[in-house]
């Protein structure tokens, strides 16, 4: 079941079970509180983004939030929902794209959905903003993977520049004149991934980004991967500053909890969620729509 429907399922219950006068009290509000924590943890969040929002909830909950007369469900409901929000961030934060040629460099682990991101994320910007975007394939080490790229750009119509194993900074640099010579406004790096973070991928990533400058560090992550997401995105963000960060998988049996732990524990801007394997399951992450989703 997703994480929404089941903390909404949960919640419910225990609120109709317990909460049915207009106040709320410190015994009232309790299995609640519980049922909230407990549906969190088993969404992965973050242990020290539960203990921060069960005690925020709280506070509002028994401070005098409630307004006379209201149904207190009602209020619990707009409390935990106002508070996810506060985490997750009020507005959307868009791309700056406003060099030209803008460079966005897209990062992650392996099987993160780096590349399958990229096209979409070129596919995206052609469509909705009207953008000449260019892939590059500089993912020279997992086997197949430009190949992948190449494939996906021929379905969306976007083209793929790459020059073999070539190495990737070099590639990078003629990607660019490349760009330049034939009028695209965005270069879509997609760089190596590994299974680890390890140094060498760490300075291959440094190294690429000195050279190209980009506008956008976009971090790739797996909204599936659990805890390890938060180390995962500091350990990138601390070498290569993101700009921001992309989770995917949040489809099915989505974990919508992954984007409360980055929102809260890293500070950085969540910039879009995939939702699919398909092409266009890429959207631009909307605070409000995923706090409304959290909550069923
Ligand atoms: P990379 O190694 O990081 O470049 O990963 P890929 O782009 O090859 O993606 C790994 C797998 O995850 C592929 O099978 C993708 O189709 C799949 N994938 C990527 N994004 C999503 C998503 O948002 N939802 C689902 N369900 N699958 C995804």
């Amino acid at each position: 079941m997703a994480f929404g429907d089941f903390l909404a399922k949960r919640m419910k219950k225990s609120l109709e079970k317990k909460v049915n006068k207009s106040t709320l009290n410190e015994e009232n509000i309790k299995d609640t509180l519980q049922e909230i924590r407990l549906a969190l943890l088993e969404a992965d969040v973050n242990n020290e983004v539960v203990k921060e929002l069960i005690s925020r909830i709280k506070d509002k909950a028994l401070g005098g939030y409630i307004e006379e007369g209201a149904n207190a469900n009602q209020q619990l409901i707009k409390i935990v929902h106002d508070e996810l929000q506060s985490i997750l961030g009020q507005d959307k934060k868009g791309l700056d794209l406003n060099k030209k040629p803008s460079v966005i460099m897209m990062v992650g682990l392996q099987g993160s959905g780096k590349t399958t991101t990229a096209n979409k994320l070129a596919y995206l910007l052609k469509k909705k903003e009207g953008k000449k975007p260019l892939l590059v394939g500089l993912d020279i080490y997992r086997p197949g993977a430009i190949d992948q790229l190449k494939e996906l750009g021929e379905q969306t119509g976007i083209e793929v520049f790459e020059k073999g194993k070539q190495d990737p900074v070099k590639t990078a640099k003629q990607a660019i004149d490349y760009a330049n010579e034939n009028g695209y406004d965005t270069i879509i790096l997609d760089t190596a991934g590994r299974l680890q973070i390890d140094e060498q991928l760490m300075d291959e990533l440094n190294e690429l980004r000195k050279t190209t400058s980009p506008s956008e560090i976009l971090l790739v992550v797996d909204g599936m991967i659990g805890q390890e997401i938060i180390e995962v995105t500091n350990a990138f963000n601390k070498l290569l500053k993101l700009t921001g960060v992309v989770v995917t998988k949040l489809d099915g049996d989505a974990r919508g909890g992954a984007t409360l732990s980055i929102a809260y524990m890293t500070n950085l801007p969540i910039k879009f969620i995939g939702e699919g394997e398909k092409v266009n399951a890429l959207a631009p992450f909307y605070p409000k729509r995923m706090a409304d989703r959290i909550l069923g």
